[in-house]
């Protein structure tokens, strides 16, 4: 039987994450590959429908690409089915305030982004590049996760450093996760039954990667990611914020602005504060067996999440919403109980047996709070949703 198709990629650099969805929203196949360019590197597809799950050896991004073409090939018509390819890009800049199709001029503007995201762009080019040769004639949709947070005001998106490195050099925070702050924007909006643009939240992503964001009458007006990532809050293995004095200090250390870069990015947070793991399921299950840094880095966690949330709501006329989302968002209920006792003075209280391990989609606070909710993200679809309502013809 035939059917209506979107490939989802999320090209890494030495990854490559995809979902095909049915135009009707069915997730059908999913996979990834990894450790790509080296010895290593494996190709993972799941097949939902069968739930035939297989492993390859693979190379690079080229054929992981190829291979996944050829084995999704062997149960779906992807030349007649597939009808949109959507791409998760990284960087923005200030060139895109929301998903576009891409054409010629928005690849080069992908590249005039290359100096704010080095690592991440030129990854997204490369499959787009791919996946153009491979399917010449099918429309690609690229989806930035910075273009959410362009509604920023001046003041919320201005470092306070000399201007003209903003103006020269476009030093300002444009913040992350912009898809995923949207998506559970606009299902905060179903659940909570309001209007999306007059629906004021708090939304909280915390995943190994994490940030939040204020939302104002559906629109994003400040966030804690900043030019880069690494801002904002304690996350699986990046610092978050710390004194920029920092720098000058490890510097006079004998630290090369490499190592201080390796040091921030992938050996701090929860994985440098415990000292043996990133991962905030194993931080919950040492501490509870008493292990003291895996504690203290839950703490710093939830410490400086609650910091951040109440630094949001000064963007805020009123709130509808604290949103909880993100693999521990969503499946902490420790992190969200810790976090949420700190913001008692903003009038926000949990019910304990609310905030469960099954709480997706529900309001978690107690009779006297303001709505604390927790919502599963989910990206892949938002770009599924994107690239339907950008790609001509109607499915
Ligand atoms: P993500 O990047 O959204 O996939 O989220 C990854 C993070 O979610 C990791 O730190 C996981 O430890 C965390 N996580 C997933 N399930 C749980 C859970 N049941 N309890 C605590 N953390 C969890």
């Amino acid at each position: 039987m035939n059917s209506k198709l979107i490939l989802v990629i999320n090209c890494g650099s030495s990854s490559l994450k995809f979902a095909l969805y049915s135009i009707d929203h069915q997730l059908l196949a999913e996979g990834l590959a990894e450790s790509l360019n080296s010895v290593n590197a494996k190709l993972h597809i799941k097949l939902l429908n069968t739930e035939i799950k297989s492993t390859l050896d693979t190379k690079d991004h080229q054929h992981a690409i190829d291979l996944l073409i050829i084995e999704l090939q062997k149960t779906f018509d992807l030349k007649l089915e597939l009808v949109g390819i959507g791409h998760r890009v990284v960087h923005g800049g200030e060139s895109f305030k929301q998903s576009v199709i891409i054409t010629q001029e928005v690849i080069s503007e992908i590249k005039n982004c290359i100096p704010l995201a080095p690592l991440h762009n030129p990854a997204n080019l490369l499959g787009i590049n791919i996946l153009a040769t491979l399917f010449p004639k099918l429309n690609q949709v690229a989806v930035f996760d910075t273009s959410f947070h362009q509604t920023m005001p001046e003041h919320a998106y201005t470092y306070a450093i000399p201007y003209k490195f903003y103006k020269d050099d476009g030093v300002r925070r444009y913040g992350f996760h912009g898809t995923s702050h949207r998506f559970v924007t606009l299902q905060a909006s179903k659940l909570l039954n309001k209007q999306v643009d007059t629906l004021n939240l708090v939304t909280a992503h915390l995943g190994n990667g994490a940030s939040v964001a204020a939302i104002a009458n559906g629109a994003s007006v400040d966030t804690s990611m900043g030019m880069t990532p690494l801002e904002g809050l304690v996350m699986g293995t990046r610092s978050g914020d710390i004194d920029p004095g920092l720098f000058d200090y490890l510097i006079s250390k004998g630290l090369s602005p490499e190592d201080i870069s390796r040091t921030l990015n992938k050996e701090s947070g929860l994985l440098g504060i415990s000292g043996i793991s990133n991962d905030m399921r194993t931080l919950c299950e040492q501490a509870a067996q008493g292990h003291k840094l895996s504690q203290l880095a839950i703490d710093i966690f939830c410490f400086r999440l609650a910091k951040y949330i109440a630094a949001m709501m000064v963007s805020l006329t009123h709130i509808d919403a604290l949103v909880f989302t993100g693999g521990i968002g969503e499946n902490s209920p420790l992190v969200r109980e810790k976090t949420t006792d700190h913001l008692l003075i903003l009038g926000f209280t949990l019910d304990k047996d609310l905030n469960s391990l099954n709480c997706s989609n529900k309001v978690i606070n107690d009779a006297d709070s303001k709505n604390i909710i927790v919502i599963p993200t989910d990206e892949e679809l938002m770009i599924v949703n994107d690239t339907l309502e950008l790609i001509p013809g109607t499915f």
